[in-house]
């Protein structure tokens, strides 16, 4: 039989659909659900997910834990609401923002989309991302991810957070360069890390490409998938903006609280 390059792409949709139903089940407990859901998640745990849409630092999007939004709130006249660490500690990139608060839910869905092998779900929490960023109204001129190691990579088979900056770029009309930094070498792990040691573990791991794109006076979107002490986004935002960048946005899927 012979096949033409279009129905054998159809094939190639309807296997991975068959292989892959992200609409048929939700991404993060595998409930069944209907193809309308944008971002492929039940009702059970789109109520179970700690969105970030309370009150929210400031500078690095986390969300403000509540005995602080209650001092907060005590302060009159004081329009700039910063998390402990943002108070204390400097930060290169411009602003952060997060969609979740990074709890037991969040941790086991980013979990399953990263050791799962489960590449599909990048689609949907890159769309959740989208919508988020879009409420910022953010004028960008490249969007780019936090590079993993080339073998850790090829390990895995995906970037999580290369997938779902793919679709942010898409969504905003902006184009995605890969071309920009590079995971240096191999390091270990950081969700059992302080943050001393985090800020050890990506000093020197990454570095702008030999033959990055220009990024004079650009303004860029830098996509990971969780924020916790903001080493990494400090890290990947000071070498891009040694490389010329004007200023670094950090998107991330999800925070830790402070
Ligand atoms: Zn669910
Ligand atoms: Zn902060």
């Amino acid at each position: 039989m012979k096949i033409n390059m279009d129905s054998a792409g159809q094939l190639g949709k309807a296997l991975l659909d068959l292989l892959f139903p992200s609409n048929i089940y939700c991404i993060c407990c595998g409930n069944l659900i209907d193809g309308s859901r944008v971002y492929a998640l039940c009702d059970q745990c789109m109520e179970a997910i700690h969105w970030a849409n309370g009150r929210t630092c400031t500078k690095c999007g986390k969300v403000l834990a509540d005995t602080e939004k209650r001092r907060l709130l005590d302060q009159v006249g004081q329009n700039q609401e910063l998390c402990d660490d943002c108070k204390h500690n400097r930060h290169f990139f411009q602003q952060g923002f997060t969609c979740m608060q990074y709890g037991s839910v969040e941790r086991e869905m980013i979990h399953k989309y990263k050791f799962n092998g489960c590449a599909y779900m990048g689609e949907k929490l890159g769309r959740v991302m989208l919508d988020r960023i879009r409420m910022e109204r953010l004028q960008v001129d490249m969007i780019t991810a936090v590079p993993m190691h080339p073998k850790k990579q090829m390990k895995r088979g995906y970037n999580q957070s290369e997938l779902m900056a793919k679709v942010v770029a898409k969504g905003l009309g902006v184009v995605y360069n890969n071309r920009v930094l590079i995971r240096k070498h191999y390091k270990a792990p950081m969700n059992k890390l302080d943050a001393r040691q985090r800020q050890l573990n990506v000093q020197d791991a990454y570095a702008v490409r030999e033959n990055a794109l220009n990024l004079n006076r650009k303004s860029i979107l830098l996509i990971d998938d969780v924020y916790t002490t903001g080493s990494t986004a400090d890290e990947c935002s000071s070498l891009l903006i040694q490389a010329g960048a004007e200023r670094v946005y950090v998107l991330t899927l999800a925070a830790g609280s402070n």
